[in-house]
């Protein structure tokens, strides 16, 4: 073609393509791409992402690079195409080529994929080689982040590296035209992973069961039985029960030491969930997209579940199977007589509050003496990953627990950070590692008082690291002193740390989700049960005026002496005590709290209130919750976080549109008290007042505070934007009311859509916070 000057002479472009586009059927797609178009080239994975030469026609290279956007495959996610000019090589086929493993920039690992409609088919197809074969994938659907041990992502960095692909996958794993074409994990029954079900593993009179059907079969029987079953899946074990069976559910929560907390509940399909739970339009959506969480929906009476589930709850936590060798579970076995199971309990399988087991080993080691059987694989987890928890709030998400199917997809930043890392908070952890504008936000880690949650936090920062090829310059970490998460970062991590307060954290982590830029600023309302405050004292009913930089607690819940401090929050009834206590109120005996508690103890709370012993001072919304919740008699100990304040809610919502007092708190200054409204709670109370409408009085006064709070701060300041976080916003019933009275007044909600309002999503908060202080606005010096 050289010195030929026509026209039409070809050109050659390099295409940077950034993203999660590594595991997701995107050199597939290129390849399919280029040759519609007949162009020469070739694509590939490096660290930075895929890398294109495309060579052809001016428009049909133009008509490429807008394909790649419009077309690209269902699970990728780009952040960036980056065309240059190239010289023409006179190239004309185009080939997919190996990996290069150098390379400075950056790529993405996918989340774990449910398993797709296209091999579900296969999977139930009798026919098909890989007929009822528990492992089965293509480009579309599978594990991924799970299996990931580093980048890129390649067959021999992932766990599947242990099993050489048999002739027939290796072929179709070659194949363009395949839809199995590259896909990692790609194996069948005859060279992949396998399941085998077992009683009491390396035990006396140890039974395995190997085959898959022979092994399914063996775990209904077992299920149906009663039976609590270790079922290893894709992010670690589940403990597995029959969600119909008083005494297995019974039997597992004794063995769990989880006396209340509800359970997910897996079904076979959404027409069973829609049998069990209101599932509307929204909440189909949610529970049937590829990331498939648990889906927190209200019950429907007369179901088949026993109560014991979720008892006490209007909740229930259901998830439909995400993995073939859940679908396997629910359908029966061709011919075996084993009942199939219509609900399991399907509950992270770890004690308490440790970490989820994910290692073979270990799983032996910790659930052993919890389960009765086994149906395990041998398909090596790396990357442990819990099911994620969401709500639904406004027809759209909102994050409980974002974990499987969303981690590690990054969230975009509004700026370009510091390399660092946000070590998070020290309940349902999860941490963040940022650069440039992206924010790694890890799986769920766990409650870091346990000891194995702590080592189980550093193993995964070190993965993080390693992925993604970031070394942090900077740390930050929570403000409490107390946190496991501050003593790493001071102790262990060998870095500068930036110290952020939480409630700024948790307001910063709202701005962040929603893009605002740096400068911006908003009224922050972060109402939480616990956080480290400035002044020392446990805050958590705090209306802040903020940006990233810096925040002015601009109002807060009046301070209440909390005997005992933080050892308060399993006993809402001694949250009323000192309600009632610093409101003025008489402890008299027909009020449920002080029956609750024994006159001695009565006795010694008295004197610690009266002499300020071991009382520390709070302004936490939650624990107003819990008062509230005792006084109506809803609750008065609780076995996990936040108990109370969800049975206040679920008797507030029965009763929202029905005549309810009004009740108001009294706003002094920045002060914000709860006496007025708790004297005329307890006047109701008093009078006979039924719970609902009080609980939903007390929703609704709430509220209202937040929108009089917003509109006089809006006011003196001019900023019309108002962010709701921290773990009281899991509120459907508060954030639905808050954001009605905002709205009204013309005022722009900001709530959580991608992390959870709770700590959960404290790390991202952090992160920006740090961030900014490491940014030169003009006339200002960078702080390093
Ligand atoms: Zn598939
Ligand atoms: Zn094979």
């Amino acid at each position: 073609m050289t010195g030929m000057s026509t026209a039409n002479a070809a050109v050659r472009h390099r295409i940077r393509v950034t993203g999660v586009v590594q595991g997701v059927g995107f050199r597939p797609f290129v390849h399919r791409l280029a040759n519609d178009l007949a162009l020469g080239g070739y694509v590939g994975n490096d660290a930075g992402g895929v890398f294109v030469e495309v060579e052809g026609q001016p428009s049909d290279v133009a008509r490429f690079e807008r394909r790649l956007l419009d077309e690209a495959p269902p699970m990728a996610r780009i952040a960036g195409v980056e065309p240059t000019q190239v010289g023409t090589t006179g190239e004309r086929q185009f080939r997919i080529v190996e990996s290069d493993r150098g390379g400075g920039a950056r790529t993405f690992i996918s989340p774990d994929v449910a398993v797709c409609d296209e091999c579900l088919d296969e999977l139930f197809d009798l026919t098909d080689r890989r007929s009822r074969y528990p492992f089965i994938n293509c480009t579309n659907c599978g594990p991924r982040f799970s299996i990931t041990v580093r980048l890129p992502y390649d067959r021999p960095n992932t766990t599947m590296r242990g099993f050489a692909m048999c002739r027939a996958c290796a072929t179709e794993y070659a194949d363009p035209a395949d839809r199995r074409f590259h896909a990692q994990p790609v194996a069948c029954p005859a060279c992949g992973p396998r399941i085998s079900f077992s009683t009491v593993i390396g035990g006396a009179g140890e039974q395995v069961v190997e085959g898959t059907d022979a092994a399914i079969a063996a775990t209904q029987a077992a299920l149906a039985d009663g039976q609590v079953v270790a079922v290893k899946g894709l992010g670690g074990y589940h403990l597995a029960c029959d969600a119909t069976s008083a005494t297995a559910v019974a039997t597992l929560r004794a063995r769990k030491a989880r006396p209340d907390k509800p359970l997910a509940v897996m079904v076979r399909d959404l027409a069973v969930a829609q049998v069990l739970a209101n599932v509307g339009p929204a909440e189909a959506a949610v529970l049937t997209s590829p990331a498939r969480p648990i889906v927190l929906l209200l019950k429907r009476g007369g179901s088949r579940l026993t109560e014991l589930v979720a008892p006490d709850s209007p909740y229930l936590g259901l998830l439909l199977p995400y993995t073939p060798l859940h679908h396997l579970l629910f359908h029966p076995v061709p011919g075996s007589t084993a009942t199939v199971p219509y609900a399991l309990v399907m509950t992270s399988g770890n004690l308490a509050d440790e970490p989820i087991c994910y290692d073979d080993d270990d799983a032996r080691d910790r659930l052993g003496h919890l389960v009765d059987a086994w149906l395990a694989h041998n398909r090596p987890i790396h990357v442990p990953c819990d099911d994620s928890v969401v709500r639904v709030e406004a027809g759209a998400e909102l994050p409980v627990r974002r974990s499987r199917g969303y981690a590690p997809l990054p969230l975009r930043l509004p700026f370009v950070a510091v390399a660092l890392l946000a070590a998070g908070g020290e309940l349902k952890n999860t941490f963040c590692l940022a650069s440039g504008r992206d924010a790694w936000m890890s799986q769920h880690i766990g409650d870091m008082g346990a000891l194995p949650t702590l080592t189980a936090f550093k193993r995964s920062v070190r993965q993080f690291a390693e992925m993604y090829q970031v070394s942090p310059q900077v740390v930050a970490a929570d403000a409490h002193p107390g946190y496991q998460t501050r003593r790493w970062a001071e102790d262990e991590a060998d870095l500068p740390v930036e110290l952020v307060q939480h409630h700024h954290a948790h307001i910063a982590a709202v701005m962040a989700e929603h893009g605002l830029p740096l400068g911006e600023r908003v009224i922050g309302f972060a109402f939480d049960g616990t956080g480290y405050g400035s002044d020392g004292a446990i805050w958590g009913g705090e209306v802040l005026v903020a940006g990233y930089d810096e925040f002015e607690r601009a109002a807060h819940l009046r301070y209440v002496p909390l005997p005992g401090g933080d050892t308060t929050i399993r006993k809402p009834y001694r949250a009323a005590l000192a309600h009632l206590w610093a409101a003025g109120i008489d402890w008299s005996e027909d009020l449920p709290p002080v029956l609750a508690s024994t006159p001695a103890e009565l006795t010694v709370l008295r004197r610690q209130l009266e002499r300020g012993i071991q009382c520390v001072p709070t302004s936490s919304m939650g624990r107003l919750f819990d008062a509230v919740s005792s006084l109506l008699g809803a609750r008065h100990t609780v076995s996990y976080e936040a108990q109370a304040a969800i049975e206040l809610e679920t008797v507030a919502g029965a009763h929202m549109n029905e005549p309810m007092p009004d009740y108001h708190f009294q706003v002094t200054g920045d002060e914000i008290d709860p006496g007025p409204l708790l004297r005329a709670i307890v006047d109701d109370i008093r009078r006979g007042c039924a719970p609902g409408p009080v609980a939903a009085g007390f929703h609704a006064a709430v509220a209202s505070l937040v929108a009089e709070t917003a509109d006089r701060l809006g006011r003196s300041s001019g900023i019309e934007r108002v962010a709701l976080s921290g773990g009281v916003f899991q509120n459907v019933l508060l954030v639905r009311l808050a954001r009605a009275r905002l709205e009204r007044l013309g005022m722009q909600v900001l709530t959580h859509r991608l992390v959870p309002p709770n700590d959960g999503g404290l790390a991202l908060g952090q992160a920006v916070v740090a961030a900014s202080r490491y940014q030169s606005p003009p006339g200002r010096e960078a702080r390093r």
